[in-house]
C-alpha cells in the first residue's frame, strides 16, 4: 500500500499536499487553494487520471 506523493482536489483540480494517509485510506486533508477539507472531495492522482479519460 504506497502513499500517494499528493492528491488532487476535485472542486477546484488543484494537487494538494496537505493530507493524513492511514492504512491506505485517506482521513483527513485540505485544499489551499478552495478551502475544500472533505476527505471525500479528494483523489489520488492515478483516480483523477481515470476520471479524466473517462
Ligand atoms: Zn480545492
Amino acid at each position: 500500500m504506497s502513499i500517494p506523493d499528493f492528491l488532487v482536489c476535485v472542486e477546484c483540480e488543484s494537487p494538494c499536499y496537505i493530507f493524513e494517509w492511514k492504512e491506505g485510506v485517506l482521513t483527513e486533508a485540505i485544499c489551499e487553494v478552495c478551502g475544500n477539507d472533505d476527505p471525500d472531495s479528494f483523489v489520488t492522482p492515478d483516480d483523477y487520471d481515470a476520471l479524466a479519460g473517462g
